[in-house]
């Protein structure tokens, strides 16, 4: 006679399957982007648009540092960033500003 029953239980709060389902990320600010071939760690700073408009997503909202997988560290100094060639208008502050940076959209 054998049980069926095991006592055998997943970890349910184990990895969500949500939608956003993202591999540990490392952050690029500290380790070095993985494209460079140098992986120097990239300098955050305001003059930098080409490395903060990858951290702002399409409606120019600053993205979580969950999806990006900046550190808090770097999250910080980067929104400060941001902030700051948002009123330099090196970055538009939203989609509607237009004329003011002909980037690509
Ligand atoms: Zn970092």
């Amino acid at each position: 006679m054998t049980t069926k029953e095991s006592t055998y239980s997943k970890p349910m709060n184990r990895r969500p399957k949500g939608r956003f389902y993202a591999r540990r990320k490392v952050c690029s600010f500290c380790v070095g982007d993985g494209d460079s071939k140098d992986k120097n760690p990239i300098k955050i700073d305001y003059k930098n648009v080409d490395v903060l408009r990858k951290y702002v997503s399409d409606r120019y909202k600053i993205e979580t540092k969950r999806k990006t997988g900046t550190c808090s560290k770097c999250q910080r100094s980067l929104a400060t960033a941001i902030k700051r060639a948002r009123f330099l208008a090196l970055i538009p502050y939203t989609p509607n500003h237009k004329g003011t940076y002909t980037g690509t959209r």
